[in-house]
Order: structure tokens, then sequence, then C-alpha cells
């Protein structure tokens, strides 16, 4: 566990026991005073659901008569009146939402990025929200982070040399992938009718979007007479370079994708790797009546060897069940629709928060949690993780597989309970 989770050791102090006991006594209070004065007139406030203090009066302690936002705190019901099951000591947020990123904005595109400076939690991963119109170009460009994508709306053209120089030239669609590993200089281009918006995943919370070798940057600091040296050939064809980096440009719709790589491949031949993946090309991994889940890891996409995906679709009413991770923290991004996630830490810490489209969320290496779909349509996002390979253990799964007697012992449940715990592990269940 890291400080920046955890909250400071001020923040958890033994006060937590008290506070637990007070809260559960509230509960119990008004539930024994519905039960006893049955003949004192229910008032507005316990009709309303809140709790009742002995005199009478209703207890205030869920009131927020200063300041608020709004709209923030509809979206957000988790954070503003958390669960009893929560945790009273501080645990730091694990969402960030990509509206707050700043957003730099360019002719051709923009970018907005969210990595440990805006949630700090999130060391392992970093996340850039990027978009292209038709025809606007990432310009040519490496960095140290590997690089892994997905197609949010859209096409994209991308390109790439391998190791041994050989070229990649690719057209992408919706929710294919891409993978550009260390020191692999790459581009992305917007293609017709409105370019592209694409999520890219590093495998470092603290790789940010302004570190990278850029072509235009580059050579507008080498000397022209080293350039031209380097090149052969002579300087004035080098008086209209850029003085300052591109980033994000506007230029035109390339052409047919065979010319491009019949062009970039030369005398070398194409490379022999395929740095793209096609989604939904494949079955789901799992299919259940509560939704379905593709895994995509280097079992299948040989080039993506530090980082993992599972795409998750949860029905209305439906769960990512109670599970864990013991290979690496999860980066996740929310595509579409609402949930809630409740992160279960050591030292009796736990939150819950609310997601939805555009949100980020971050759950550290084997801590348990699930997604519940808390909206009316299909939730979908993605679980990423910094590792070649997907694994993940079943609560469900592991109690079914312990010895029934310990199991009942630990939780105070009887036989018959027990044996309805599903056996294995169901990864998405119905609502
Ligand atoms: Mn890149
Ligand atoms: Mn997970």
């Amino acid at each position: 566990m890291n400080d920046e989770y955890t909250g400071h050791q001020p923040c958890n102090d033994n006060s937590n026991d008290g506070e637990i006991s007070r809260r559960g006594f509230l509960t119990v209070g008004s539930a024994a005073l519905a039960t006893v004065a049955g003949t004192l007139a229910v008032d507005g406030a316990m009709a309303q659901g809140r709790p009742q203090t002995a005199g009478g009066q209703s207890d205030r302690s869920k009131s927020d008569p200063g300041p608020s936002n709004k709209p923030l705190d509809t979206e957000n019901p988790d954070s503003e009146w958390p669960p009893d099951t929560d945790s009273e000591s501080l645990v730091r947020t694990f969402k960030y939402p990509f509206s707050f990123a700043n957003k730099r904005t360019y002719e051709g595109g923009w970018s907005r990025e969210v990595t440990v400076c805006e949630l700090s939690v999130s060391k392992a991963m970093a996340g850039v929200n990027m978009r292209l119109t038709a025809g606007g170009v990432r310009e040519l460009h490496w960095h140290t982070a590997d690089e892994w994508a997905i197609v949010l709306t859209g096409n994209a053209r991308i390109t790439a040399i391998d190791r041994d120089g050989r070229s990649f030239v690719a057209d992408t669609k919706q929710y294919d992938l891409w993978y550009f590993p260390s020191g692999i200089p790459h581009s992305i281009q917007g293609l017709d009718p409105d370019g592209t918006e694409f999520m890219l995943v590093f495998d470092d919370g603290n790789f940010s979007e302004t570190e990278t070798v850029l072509l235009s940057d580059s050579m507008a600091h080498v000397p022209r007479e080293v350039l031209s040296k380097n090149f052969g050939i002579a300087e004035p064809a080098w008086r209209n370079l850029p003085r300052n980096e591109l980033f994000i440009f506007q230029t035109t719709v390339p052409g047919p994708l065979g010319a491009d790589q019949k062009a970039a491949a030369g005398t070398l031949g194409k490379s022999t790797q395929d740095f793209a993946f096609r989604t939904m090309e494949m079955p789901p991994t799992v299919h259940t009546r509560g939704g379905e889940v593709r895994i995509v890891d280097s079992s299948i996409f040989k080039v993506s060897t530090n980082v993992a995906m599972a795409m998750v679709t949860v029905h209305p009413g439906g769960m990512r069940e109670l599970h864990w991770h013991p290979n690496s923290d999860e980066w996740q991004y929310y595509i579409a629709g609402k949930g809630r996630m409740t992160v279960i830490s050591t030292g009796n810490l736990a939150r819950t928060m609310n997601f939805q489209a555009g949100d980020v969320g971050y759950v550290q290496q084997t801590l348990l949690h699930y997604i519940e779909n808390t909206g009316d349509t299909d939730l979908v996002f993605l679980e990423m993780f910094k590792s070649s390979f997907y694994q993940d253990l079943s609560l469900s799964e592991w109690l079914a597989h312990t010895p029934p007697e310990l199991v009942m012992a630990h939780l105070k449940i009887d036989r018959a309970t027990y044996d309805a715990i599903p056996k294995e592990k169901m990864v998405v269940l119905p609502g």
C-alpha cells in the first residue's frame, strides 16, 4: 500500500472504531424507535427515510446546508452520502473525469491527459485522450513508455517502423487497438469522414504526452550544416523547417492505404509485425446473461507485451462480480453508461465512487472491487493492466473452493448459504 491511497496516518487514527459504533447506534436506534413506539406519529422526516433521534427530532447529520455543487453531487451520490459500509477514514480519490483535464487545442485536433499528477493513485499507468480531424496529424514521434491505444470513434491511419527499420502502415476503426513499444517511432492521422478520437494508455503513471521526441522539434535543434551533412542535402532545402514543435497539425487526408504501404515499404519490404489488433473481429472471451468481456493480451496481440485489456459490457442491473487482480494495478476508462465501484483496501479502508462515460478509475494491485451498472443502459468500460497477461480471481470462486466449514466459521453463514455461492467465476452477473 502506498501513502497516497491509504491517506496519511494522522487521518487514520484509532477514532475509527468509535465512529463506526456511533453510526451503528443511530441505525439501530431509529429501527428500534419505529418498532417500540408504534403509537408515535411518524413525522415527515421519518417518511422520507431520514433517521430520527430519541428526542423525536430529525437527525440533521445527513444535511448539507452550506454551498455545494449540485450537478456534481447528483453525479456522485456515493461521495455525497457514502454507504454505511464505506470506512470513515480518509481514502483518497480513485476517480478523475477527463472533463477536468487540461485540453490543449490545435488546428487539427486536441489532446488531454490524466497522469499521476491529476490522479495520485495512478502510479502504474497514465491516459491520454486525443481527437484528430480528417487529415489532422499527431506528428511523427517516439517516447520512453510503451503506448497502447483504442479507437473510440472514427478512423485513423497509423504508421511506424519496427526494430529492423521496416515499415508498418495500417487503417484502424472503432475499438481497434494499436501498440507501439518504447522507442518505436510512429504517427496517427484522422481519416474521412470525420477523423478520429482515441484513448492512449501508457505503462507509466508519470508519462506525459509533452515528453515525447518529436520530428519537428528534433530537426529544429540540429545545426543546419549538420542536417546537410547527415542527409547529403544542401542547406537551402531545409530553410522552411518549423522552428517550433507541431505536435498536432492539419494537413490533407492521405490517399489509398495500399499506396502509402507500398511507398513506405520501399525495397526493405513491410514489417512482419502487426502493431494493430481488430478487437470486434474476435468473439467475446466471456459471454453471460449479464454482459460480456473481451480480453486482449500478448497471447493474441503479440506486440502488446506490457499492457493487457479487458473490455467489459455490463447490461442494466448487472454487475462485474467481486474480484481482484494478483498481477497488476487496474486503470479504467468508462466508455458508456453509469456505474459504481467500491474498492476495499487493507486496514479497514473502503470507498465507493460513481463513474460515467469519460471518467478514469483506478484500483491498486490485489484490492477487492466490483463494478455495478447503476444506469438504465449498457455500462461499457476498459480494465487496463500493466502486464503481458490478463489475470483475475473471483471472490465466489475462492470461497467455493475452500473447505466449507472454514468459510462458514468466518462468515457465520449456514450450510445452505454456503452451498448457494457460485462454484465458478461468473465475471459479469445478470441483474
Ligand atoms: Mn505516441
Ligand atoms: Mn477489475
